[in-house]
């Protein structure tokens, strides 16, 4: 059933990320369950947050 991925209301699940020591912001990368669809996020990070 992927008529929700076609109106784009995917089913994300967190798919591991990593974190630039060198730089203010980590990468979180989500898959989607249904289609296999992938998408990456770019957040930034917190003054002590060394994830
Ligand atoms: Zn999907």
């Amino acid at each position: 059933m992927k008529l929700l991925c076609k109106l784009g209301l995917h089913k994300w699940e967190k798919a591991g990320g990593f974190s630039q020591y060198s730089s203010n912001v980590r990468e979180q990368h989500y898959i989607c369950k249904r289609c296999g669809e992938r998408k990456k996020e770019v957040i930034a990070k917190k003054g002590d947050d060394f994830f």
